[in-house]
């Protein structure tokens, strides 16, 4: 479409308004412009509000208030070994890479002025800290908690959090404990008291993605950002190849909405469309996917249509589910993650997981991602989708599953419908679940002798700190490793669920959108799960998805103000 008289005009204009975008739209309002947010549901704050709200920003203030060492060399080595392994990845130049660990903690100064509260998480190691350059502190920032109602009426506008208790990460970690420490029991008084006192003195607390994206949605509305929801972005105007503005689906009909600095695009993934799954990650179903709403792909197709080129549109931010009857993402909201059982559970003492055969056939610790794809590609020679949890009454009592507190009792329900087997030998649950018992009772036998001596010969599950950090800190010798032995015995279906999707359109080190030949799209630019991942194929620690998502949106509208790197 071309570019004609606009309805309104604005100096920059954000499709979306994930976290890139206020990022972004802070960036303009402090370099003097006007920026419209366009928002499609009617919510704001996209997944990145429901979501746990870390960003990996390597080298950041925090750390170097903490005295965690880090320091750009030793983050692009991280890289490297990481993000740089990716293979047909085009989302993941060095360049690129380079502007992420220049840029990140630039960006983390920039909101910490603008007094968006952040701090960093107290220990979360690096996903793959056994490699070069990796912290076992970790590089994870996150939100202060915050009081929505300090938002007025725009409360009602924030999309909530996943998390139903006022608690930090690490609280909640705590708390899952509290059978088994007195820290935990400790956690979880605090935590209580936070809430009565909130009840007492008038607070809305919430955490996460919601505190992270409420902090940036209140210090928009401070800065002069304007926001409207409820108005899907169609299409862009464009003049002789340059990108002028879009064409936003609004109540009382279409509204061309001028640009005069560009347009970024924060329209989320593809996560919630099942015909975009088909065509580009086969097998997989919107049916496992946590990520919000909106996350369904149209903004990409448009870019596309302008000549945008893609890269790793098969990956995903894979994330491993055991989802109970009642959860399921039947109405397009996404699973519920607060129900489901997933990575910190499988990873926990006193469990494995099993393909169809009742082999295991990986580390069931580290990266979420890794898990997602692990699973999938062994379901390419053995039946694995959906995998089996097999755990015993030790897991059941010592830890939370598909959020139920420790104990073995769970809803019977659960039992009636198959969602939860349950027997009183380890063969008799491989027979409720179609598995050789002889097969599932030599896998178990080996797993336990290695758990005995802290050892997993097989997979070296819990040979790294990021393994340890994700099992019972009280669990000894093994933090990652226990024995299966104490019946009854359990199973439950694994899903390669996910998060969110990790490819999309190809971008450069200014965020600009780019053409098949490589050429810059003037005027567009993108952030986000719209953009093929500055991470590549890996997902190197908490926080590499909504983490680029800033830093790249901060990026985009320091260049399309041609503001200074001082900002
Ligand atoms: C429960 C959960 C926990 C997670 N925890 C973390 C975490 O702690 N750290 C991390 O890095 N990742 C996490 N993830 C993944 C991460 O949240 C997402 O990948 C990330 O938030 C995506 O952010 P985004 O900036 O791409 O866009 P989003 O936050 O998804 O925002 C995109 C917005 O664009 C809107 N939109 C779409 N199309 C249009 C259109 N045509 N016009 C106008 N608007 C449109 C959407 O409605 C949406 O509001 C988590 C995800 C979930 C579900």
């Amino acid at each position: 479409m071309s570019t004609g008289n606009f309805d309104e005009e604005f100096d920059f204009v954000v499709v979306g308004s994930g976290g890139g975008a206020m990022c972004a739209a802070l960036v303009m309002r402090k370099a003097g412009k006007s920026v419209l947010v366009v928002e499609k549901t009617d919510l704001l704050g996209g997944t990145t509000s429901r979501s746990g709200g870390v960003m990996w920003i390597p080298n950041n203030r925090f750390m170097k208030e903490a005295g965690v060492p880090d320091s750009y060399e030793q983050a692009m080595a991280y890289m490297e070994a990481t993000a740089g392994q990716s293979v047909d990845a085009p989302g993941t130049t060095l360049e690129r890479r380079q502007a992420y660990v220049n840029e990140g903690p630039r960006m983390v100064d920039f909101l910490v002025e603008q007094g968006i509260k952040l701090r960093r998480a107290p220990s979360w190691p690096d996903y793959y800290d056994e490699r070069a350059g990796g912290s076992v502190p970790g590089r994870t920032v996150l939100a202060d908690l915050f009081d929505t109602n300090e938002l007025g009426e725009w409360k009602k506008k924030l999309r909530p959090n996943f998390m139903a208790i006022p608690a930090y990460h690490a609280e909640g970690f705590e708390i899952s404990t509290f059978k088994s420490s007195w820290t935990g029991k400790f956690t979880m008084l605090k935590v209580g008291m936070r809430v009565a006192l909130a009840k007492l003195t008038g607070k809305a607390w919430t955490t996460a993605g919601g505190a992270l994206q409420g902090r940036m949605l209140q210090a928009c509305l401070k800065a002069g950002v304007q926001f409207r929801t409820d108005s899907a972005v169609k299409s862009f105007v464009t003049e002789e190849g340059v990108v002028k503005g879009v064409v936003v689906a609004a109540q009382g009909g279409d509204l061309r909405i001028g640009a005069r600095l560009g347009v970024l695009v924060n329209a989320g993934g593809f996560a919630q469309n099942q015909a975009m799954r088909d065509q580009y990650m086969p097998g997989t179903s919107v049916e496992w996917t946590a990520a919000g709403p909106g996350d369904t792909g149209e903004m990409i197709r448009e870019l596309m249509a302008l000549g945008a080129a893609t890269g790793q549109m098969n990956e995903r931010v894979g994330n491993q589910m055991t989802i109970p009857p009642g959860v399921e993402n039947t109405d397009g909201q996404g699973v519920t993650l607060g129900a489901i059982s997933g990575q910190m559970n499988y990873a926990k003492p006193h469990s494995i997981v099993v393909d169809q055969t009742g082999v295991r056939y990986m580390n069931e610790g580290g990266s979420y991602m890794a898990f997602c794809q692990n699973l999938l590609k062994r379901n390419e020679t053995v039946p694995a989708l959906p995998s089996w949890w097999i755990s015993d009454e030790q897991s059941m009592r010592k830890y939370m599953f598909c959020g139920t507190m420790p104990g073995t009792k769970k809803p019977q329900e659960w039992y009636d419908s198959g969602f939860l087997m349950r027997a009183d030998t380890i063969e008799e649950l491989a027979r409720m679940i179609d598995i050789d018992p002889a097969t599932l009772r030599a896998t178990v036998d080996r797993f336990n002798a290695g758990a005995r001596a802290g050892r997993d010969d097989e997979f070296n599950r819990g040979a790294r700190a990021y393994d340890e950090w994700l099992g019972d800190h009280y669990h000894h010798p093994s933090n990652a490793l226990g024995t299966i032995d104490q019946g009854p015995f359990y199973a439950a279906k694994v899903w390669p669920g996910d998060v969110g999707t990790y490819g999309g359109v190809v971008t450069d080190v200014h965020a600009r959108v780019l053409r098949v030949d490589g050429s810059a799209i003037p005027g567009l630019y993108a952030t986000g799960t719209t953009t093929a991942s500055v991470m590549g194929r890996v997902y190197p620690g908490a926080g590499s998805s909504v983490g680029p998502s800033f830093v790249f949106g901060f990026i985009a509208a320091k260049h399309a103000a041609n503001a200074s790197n001082s900002l």
